[in-house]
């Protein structure tokens, strides 16, 4: 039985991942859906993936079929150019005119290229056309400095929610076989392959205004409809504000956790969904008309482990406290959550934690080069510390913004209009400059890294530098006073003369 496809009861053996590989999904089955069903929820899964990269790239999520981590495209403020981010890197994705003008019969070029392989085809690329391109010098790698990046992106949406029910169904099928095989799974089984031919059609998920429409679209979205009228309508699957507190934390950091279980006390077929342990969702899969045993089983993904077996968590309880309510009005729930911020602040709680992950990390890698220092000489130590603060310099500037934006508003009104205009000059960005930033954000940037390299030594002689310490400089408080320091110390002069 087990080994009948749950859609068609073909012969299954598609060993599809249980749990997405673009989300770090390490699993395979062979016996849940065949080739055909499998590959009908691709797109489906594609939409949610896509939904959830910045947080993959942000993490370094590598997915299973790649040998890279996650990367996603952005937009930079200030040049309006594509930029590649991921946890390793940020690069523009194109080559980048910096500067030029008319020198003699050329031009003179200062050019920016993400890699040498993007400079190497340029240059073919202009032989090819006849242009004569002479380096003036050999190519640097420099760094570019970011301001706030847009990602745009909706989450959740049909497909979306369609996609978070297929996987919680393959979950089931996996733990539940008999149970996803009896029927009384059907009618969502056919909601989520409604959903996922939707998927498959150009605009289907309602994020693009076709034009013209899809023939296929129409015929499509009535199947889809048709495939909701036994759940009145709504979709049996729902964001979940408020989940119920889970007596067991997850079993990582940032880990993901599908829960599916049957109730036998009324037959209630449940199912629960988090993403990185943030974002939830919850499901009812239907009612089992034979009178079943009441079992859960919960599954913890770490999407950051890079292979089994220590990629999950199984655990399970003969307890359906995992139950689920069916919201009268789902849509309702979520309007709520859009128009109260609530849906906003389960995304900025993930990626400040995600920030404060990342920090650590950081600090942690800074911390083991730094057991040199003892052996150095004064000079190579400051060497060492300058380099090591250098490669952390995005984040120095960010904390010089910070404070100098958050001390603005405490300025004496009459000084206002002089002060504040020369704090924003301090940290301004020059897209037309070869690292982002004008000469003043520079010489800002400089000060703050200096008085950060200089607490650094400090704190390594009196031997009180250990990673917390080391995080907090670079990314908190601490830090931020520091930076306050040195870059106020002018400012504060100016006020008092
Ligand atoms: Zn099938």
């Amino acid at each position: 039985m087990a080994n009948t496809c749950i859609v068609c009861s073909q012969p299954s053996g598609s060993g599809e991942h249980v749990f997405p590989a673009a989300l770090g999904g390490r699993r395979t089955n062979k016996n849940i859906y065949c080739t055909t069903h499998d590959n009908g929820y691709s797109s489906l899964v594609a939409d949610l993936a896509n939904q959830f990269d910045v947080f993959n790239a942000h993490l370094g999520v590598v997915p299973d079929h790649s040998d890279d981590v996650k990367s996603v495209i952005a937009r930079d403020a200030h040049t309006g150019q594509e930029l590649r981010l991921s946890v390793k890197e940020s690069s523009f994705t194109a080559p980048r005119v910096i500067s030029q003008k008319e020198v003699g019969n050329g031009v003179l070029m200062n050019m920016a290229f993400p890699n040498r392989e993007a400079l190497q085809e340029w240059l073919a690329e202009q032989k090819a056309k006849g242009i004569d391109v002479a380096p003036l010098q050999k190519a640097q790698e420099r760094p570019y400095f970011l301001d706030s990046v847009h990602h745009q992106r909706r989450f959740g949406g049909l497909c979306g929610l369609g996609a978070v029910a297929y996987v919680a169904q393959t979950f089931l099928a996996q733990a539940f076989p008999e149970l996803a095989r009896s029927g009384d799974v059907a009618q969502f089984i056919a909601y989520t392959q409604a959903i996922a031919k939707l998927a498959q059609i150009r605009g289907g998920c309602g994020d693009t205004q076709d034009d013209p429409t899809d023939p296929k679209l129409e015929a499509a979205r009535q199947a889809y409809e048709a495939a909701l009228a036994p759940w009145g309508g709504q979709q049996p699957v729902w964001w979940d504000f408020n989940p119920q507190p889970d007596a067991r934390p997850n079993a990582f950091e940032f880990g993901h956790r599908v829960t599916v279980g049957v109730d036998g006390a009324d037959g209630q077929i449940f199912g629960r969904f988090s993403l990185f342990s943030s974002i939830h969702f919850g499901m009812c899969f239907g009612m089992a008309s034979a009178g079943v045993e009441t079992k859960t089983m919960t599954i913890d993904i770490d999407p950051m482990a890079a292979h089994p077996p220590n990629d999950i968590k199984k655990v399970e309880t003969s307890t359906a406290i995992a139950r689920v309510a069916v919201p009268t009005q789902p849509i309702a729930g979520l309007a709520a959550a859009i128009s109260s911020g609530s849906q906003e602040s389960v995304f900025t709680d993930l990626i400040s934690k995600i920030e404060a992950h990342s920090l650590g990390k950081a600090a942690a890698k800074m911390h083991a080069e730094l057991a040199a220092y003892s052996g150095l000489s004064e000079l190579e130590g400051e060497q060492l510390v300058n380099r090591l603060i250098d490669g952390q310099a995005q984040r120095v500037l960010n904390l010089a913004k910070w404070v100098l934006q958050n001390f603005k508003p405490r300025l004496p009104t009459e000084v206002l209009p002089t002060l504040g205009s020369m704090i924003d000059a301090m940290t301004a960005h020059d897209p037309s400059s070869t690292n982002g930033l004008s000469p003043m954000a520079n010489a800002t940037l400089a000060l703050a890294k200096g008085a950060l390299a200089a607490q650094v030594r400090e704190d390594l002689e009196a031997g009180r530098l250990d990673e917390r310490r080391l995080a907090a400089l670079i990314g908190e408080g601490p830090g931020a006073a520091v930076v306050g320091q040195a870059v106020l110390g002018p400012l504060v002069q100016t006020l008092r003369d």
